[in-house]
């Protein structure tokens, strides 16, 4: 075989990379990427993603130079542009990694058709992006698993393949044209806070993850101040990071913090063979429960309140704010503040959905719209009607109030319980907190409403 193009799409790295491999096996191999026109048209590509794309893209040309090749970055419509370079290098065939969402089948669907046009092979490779392909396991009488603990069991059963090298030497043909690698100081509006991206960073992060915080984390990832989860999201997200690396060197430890981050990684998988059978629940309850929600045009200050952080709740308001300032948010505040605008505010999952997409670095429509939606008590959770109150979880999960005096500066002087309840503040200390908001709606008001939305009342 003389050329193989590899399409590179959400699994930007050289280690333990599939299609890279296959496509590495043709005397040469074209590594390419289109800035797809379709992504820009689903409003997906927003500024905290486009900057971390830059990282990774100018890291994948890089560490393929050092194996003498390039990476070719072409922008368009993504079929146009494969069949376009496969063309002009006369390549046989065309690797890519299998997805999960609409967009993605649709895109391989137009893919494979445009090229067996030309009497050219597509091939779609499984366990680039997760560790279980979806649909390799199912219950009986199911295509997918709606319940996690099953799902987990025969998980955690299956022979996952072994992780390959990165390859040694990428030869490029000559003279394919690729348009200037993006720069993440050219994109505007991006968080302060935004981590760096590419494959070099995310396995330094896994390298000090391994070393010294892994071992902590059964017992520390829900401690909203000591901030000891992996932050390796991202680099899965684009795939800078493989899952079935990680699932590997992560066994290789053993240990109950090992145990239950291989878990964590299994509930990405879990939701991904969720959206591959429902894509549909991109946007549509999974499970209906009928419910009457408040929208953008019912519920616009609070939706505002919500979102700029300045509920009244110094734990919600201090999760917003870090989502803000980093692009990113501990899963427990996005527990905490998804709970609270679907069922406190009773506002709309997909209004909440959306503004994550809009700022989450590793923002992601089967990890994104399904864990909204099982807050929500749309989605596959087994008790759609709980309600997480933000003072009972302060008690457990930011009980000195470190994590808000993090990132409410209005808060910061105040220490013990006022720091969650600073409303409970009379005179010269009601002062001290300046203009933090009153709450902008009691709990159990909030509850009621949404009991009553729920039951159709
Ligand atoms: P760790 O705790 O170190 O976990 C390791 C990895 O396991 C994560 O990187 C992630 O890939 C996976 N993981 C962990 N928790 C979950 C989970 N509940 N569901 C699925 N996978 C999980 N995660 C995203 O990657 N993208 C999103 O857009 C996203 N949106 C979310 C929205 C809401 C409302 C909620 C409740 C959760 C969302 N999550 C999302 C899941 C989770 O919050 C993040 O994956 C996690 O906080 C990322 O931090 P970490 O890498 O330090 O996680």
């Amino acid at each position: 075989m003389n050329v193989s193009v590899v399409l590179f799409t959400s699994d930007l790295r050289l280690h333990d990379h599939p299609a890279l491999r296959a496509a590495a096996e043709a005397r040469q191999v074209v590594p390419l990427f289109v800035r797809d026109r379709g992504v820009a048209d689903t409003g997906f590509a927003v500024p905290n993603r486009l900057a971390f794309l830059a990282d990774c893209l100018r890291d994948l040309d890089a560490g393929l130079r050092e194996r003498g090749g390039r990476l070719v970055l072409r922008s368009g419509d993504v079929v146009d542009e494969v069949c376009k370079v496969a063309a002009e290098t006369d390549a046989d065939e065309v690797h890519m990694a299998a997805d999960v969402s609409d967009f993605a089948r649709r895109r391989e669907q137009r893919l494979r058709r445009a090229l067996e046009a030309e009497g050219r092979r597509l091939h779609v490779h499984d366990t680039v992006t997760t560790a279980v392909a979806p649909g390799a396991v199912t219950p009986a009488s199911s295509d997918h698993f709606a319940v996690f603990t099953p799902y987990y069991r025969q998980w955690s059963g299956q022979q996952l393949r072994a992780p390959l090298a990165a390859p040694r030497t990428v030869r490029v043909p000559g003279g394919v044209g690729s348009e200037e690698l993006p720069e993440r100081s050219a994109v505007v509006g991006l968080s302060p806070g935004l981590a760096t991206g590419g494959e070099v960073e995310g396995r330094k992060v896994l390298t000090r993850w391994l070393r010294n915080g892994i071992a902590e984390y059964e017992e520390l990832h829900d401690a909203l101040a000591a901030d000891s989860t992996s932050h390796l999201s991202p680099h899965l997200h684009f795939g800078t990071l493989s899952t079935v690396e990680l699932v590997h060197r992560a066994g290789q430890l053993a240990g109950p913090g090992a145990e239950a981050f291989v878990r964590q990684l299994a509930w990405r998988d879990f939701h991904r063979q969720v959206l591959a059978a429902r894509p549909a629940a991109a946007g549509a309850d999974y499970r209906t429960k009928h419910d009457r929600w408040r929208s953008e045009h019912t519920a616009r200050e609070d939706i505002a309140a919500w979102k700029e952080g300045r509920t009244g709740y110094p734990l919600i308001d201090a999760a917003m704010r870090q989502l803000r300032h980093e692009g990113w948010m501990h899963n427990r505040g996005r527990l905490l503040t998804a709970s609270f605008l679907t069922k406190t505010l009773y506002v709309d999952w997909r209004v909440g959905a959306r503004y994550f997409l809009d700022l989450l670095v590793d923002g992601d429509v089967a990890n994104n719209q399904l864990n909204w939606q099982w807050m929500a008590g749309t989605g596959t959770d087994s008790r759609p009607n709980r309600v997480l109150n933000p003072l009972t979880q302060a008690k457990r999960y930011d009980q000195d109030g470190a994590y808000v005096r993090r990132w409410v500066p209005e808060l910061a002087e105040l220490d013990g319980p006022s720091v969650h309840e600073p409303w409970k503040l009379k005179g010269l200390d009601r002062a001290a907190v300046g203009d933090y908001p009153d709450p902008i709606v009691e709990l159990a008001d909030g509850l009621a409403r949404f009991r009553r939305g729920r039951s159709g009342e």
